[in-house]
């Protein structure tokens, strides 16, 4: 199977939308590095894909979207991660931003509840030759014990409250980082200080699809 075609104009968009992304206060190099190799055009349906590099995001299968870049880069941003560290990504989605982390180094996590979107989504990493180190099909609320703790963990869904089990699924010093509430949220980091100490910090509103309760 041959990787689709990035080609030099992909890159001169892509180029453009890290300057964008700049602008708009991203300021992790390591953040903008990575969503400058990794070509969001081919985790997009082939009819968007002239729209692929617009700062926004767009529909993709099962009545889901992939997330705007800049959601992307400042979900990663707030992540303070580094390369090596194991982070659980909850909502795989389009796997953009699957990609987003592979490129930083990050041994990856990642789970989906609709089914159909999971098989869609693992069959492109393979196309692509991306190896996170799981791709689940399951339910987010739960995370994934049997591979924790993690150093972050990112939810790209809308999440009604702080799903518990996810924190303690943190490793002291790892970040949270899920935007909370129902038709807008509230982007949130949660730091784990220590077993039971967690701190919190609120950065702005953002808005995504929900995050639901089991699988589909
Ligand atoms: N990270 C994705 C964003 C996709 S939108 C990307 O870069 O494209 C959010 C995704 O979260 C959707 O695919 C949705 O099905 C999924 N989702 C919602 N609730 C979930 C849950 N409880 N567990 C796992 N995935 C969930």
């Amino acid at each position: 199977m041959n990787t689709p075609l990035d080609t030099a104009k992909h890159q001169g968009q892509r180029k453009l939308l890290i300057d964008k992304l700049v602008a708009m206060g991203i300021k992790d190099s390591s953040v903008l590095e990575a969503m400058l190799q990794v070509p969001r055009h081919w985790f997009m349906d082939s009819g968007l894909e002239s729209h692929a590099y617009y700062n926004k995001a767009f529909p993709i299968a099962a009545d889901q979207t992939i997330s705007h870049p800049y959601t992307v880069a400042f979900q990663s941003q707030l992540l303070e991660i580094k390369a090596g560290d194991l982070v659980l990504e909850i909502g795989t989605g389009s796997g953009y931003q699957t990609a987003v982390l592979l490129a930083l180094g990050i041994k990856t996590f990642t789970i989906e509840r609709q089914q159909e979107l999971f098989k869609k989504t693992q069959r492109l990493f393979t196309k692509l030759r991306l190896k996170p180190k799981k791709v689940v099909f399951g339910d987010g609320y739960l995370g994934l014990p049997e591979s924790a703790p993690f150093n972050g963990i990112v939810v790209t869904a809308g999440a009604p409250d702080v799903p518990k089990l996810l924190l303690q699924q943190l490793a002291v010093g790892g970040h949270l980082v899920i935007p909370i509430g129902k038709d807008e949220q509230i982007m949130t980091r949660f730091t784990r200080k220590s077993e039971n100490e967690f701190d919190k910090e609120t950065f702005g509103m953002f808005r995504f699809v929900p995050m639901l309760k089991d699988k589909n």
